[in-house]
């Protein structure tokens, strides 16, 4: 693949619910192996545009292209065939099922009835080997976490998509999540992540994107933007800068 190849590229892309529409022209473009992390006040569109990505909103116009190929318009098992995972907001799990069996759910949904890497996720999270007998409900909200992490990676994704991982959680637990997640970037894996806890995505990954009324108002390294530039862009979509400062590099 040439360098300048995107692994993820979305262009002018508009799309929502019916004929309400929520992204407004996003466009983004993430390289290979790239940990990106999607930021922007509440409402903003970030989780519509995961959902978009996957392909479970209403595309108007624009287009979402992974490896060169264009996948909007695919159903998300297609895209799911295609090497891109989806984590969403919230506990997806049967909590009176087993790890074990959540997993077994988990793989119904893939394409020719393929069961998945079960030891891959074992390997990946050691936690729900431990407690595959267990209903999910009653892991911890972490070991939770982990678990619908641990479905969305049965078929070893290239790209993994994941909403609000820390929401709920403990700090100890949020430490935990934000490894795994790192782990699973330093696998090769293309991470996009919607996080509302700023510090923690800044630390963690190489790259945000501000999204803000449903387009992407400014991206760059976590080290070009303070946090009160951030809460700035976040309430005026605009970067207050402090007088002889220089501007951080903008999309
Ligand atoms: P964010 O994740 O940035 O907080 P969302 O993408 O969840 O924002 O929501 C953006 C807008 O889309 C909000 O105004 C929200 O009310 C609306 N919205 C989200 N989901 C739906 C839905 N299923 N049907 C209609 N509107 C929705
Ligand atoms: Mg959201």
């Amino acid at each position: 693949m040439p360098a300048d190849t995107k692994a993820l590229q979305v262009e002018g892309l508009r799309a929502g619910y019916g004929k309400l529409e929520i992204l407004l022209g996003t466009d983004l473009a993430v390289g290979p192996g790239e940990f990106i992390s999607l930021m922007g006040p509440n409402g903003a569109g970030k989780s519509t545009l995961l959902k978009t990505i996957f392909g479970m909103t209403a595309i108007t116009a624009g287009s979402v292209s992974w490896n060169g190929e264009r996948i909007s318009g695919l159903r998300p098992r297609d895209i799911l065939r295609r090497g891109v995972a989806y984590v969403p907001q919230g506990r997806c799990n049967f909590p009176l099922m087993s790890v074990d069996e959540n997993l077994d759910m988990a793989s119904f949904a893939f394409p020719g009835g393929k069961r998945g890497d079960r030891d891959f996720v074992f390997d990946l999270f050691p936690i729900l080997r431990d407690r595959r007998r267990h209903p999910a409900g009653y892991l911890s909200g972490g070991e939770q976490q982990m678990l619908e992490m641990g479905m969305a990676m049965l078929l070893r994704p290239r790209l993994l998509l994941i909403d609000e991982p820390s929401v709920g959680l403990a700090p100890q637990a949020i430490q935990q999540v934000f490894a795994e997640i790192l782990r699973i970037n330093a696998g090769g894996c293309t991470v996009v992540l919607v996080e509302q806890n700023t510090r923690k995505a800044m630390e963690v990954s190489g790259r945000v994107a501000v999204l803000r009324l449903g387009q992407v108002i400014w991206t760059g390294p976590p080290a070009a933007i303070t946090h009160a530039q951030l809460g700035s862009l976040f309430m005026t979509g605009r970067l207050d800068m402090a007088p002889g400062t220089s501007a951080p590099p903008t999309v």
